[in-house]
């Protein structure tokens, strides 16, 4: 019947940056719609399962999201292998996890690449965005920083306010 018609996708999408940035909190929102303010930090490798129905297509977006391990400020080949897509995500409040964002991207660039040699779509995450914007309140720096380090682009989020500001257009 129609249902042998199905396009089915799985993807690895990685959610990757510093400790304490919403990270968990975003990948909470987006699968199941709720927000607290203390995950326990799991150590290991957590996923969450995404399914998004389209016409004639399933796709389902898995979420990878590093528990326990930000600290080291990298991780294994192993662990990035297959991804299709990143979000890489820092914390309006604190610069450092700012800076931290480059390292992030560099490490991810050196240990992942597709066939064709190219690195993967990146996208970077300010989160906590109800918080204050001082850090993204320049958008076309931030536009700029996409383009210096290779971003496809960049969003406000918040977990909390369950916010995605869509600062690209409003620029
Ligand atoms: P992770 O270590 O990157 O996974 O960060 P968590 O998701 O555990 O979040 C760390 C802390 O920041 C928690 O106390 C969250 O409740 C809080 N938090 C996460 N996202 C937001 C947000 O968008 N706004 C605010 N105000 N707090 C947030
Ligand atoms: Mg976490």
């Amino acid at each position: 019947g129609m249902q042998s018609l199905r396009k089915e996708h799985l993807y690895k999408v990685l959610v990757i940056g510093d400790l304490g940035v919403g990270k968990t909190s975003i990948i909470r929102r987006y699968v199941h719609q709720t927000y607290s303010t203390n995950y326990r930090a799991t150590i290991g490798v957590d996923f969450a399962l995404k399914v998004l129905n389209w016409d004639s297509e399933t796709v389902r977006l898995q979420l990878w999201d590093i528990a326990g391990q930000e600290r080291f400020g990298n991780m294994t080949r192993v662990y990035y292998r297959e991804a299709m897509g990143a979000f890489i995500v820092f914390d309006v409040t604190r610069p450092t996890t700012f800076e931290a964002v480059i390292k992030w991207k560099e490490d991810l660039d050196s240990k992942l690449m597709l066939a064709n040699g190219q690195s993967i779509a990146t996208v970077l995450l300010a989160n906590k965005c109800d918080q204050g914007r001082e850090l993204t309140n320049n958008g076309i720096k931030m536009d700029q920083f996409c383009k210096d380090h290779g971003f496809v682009g960049w969003f406000e989020t918040s977990a909390k306010q369950h916010k995605r500001a869509a600062v690209l257009l409003a620029s």
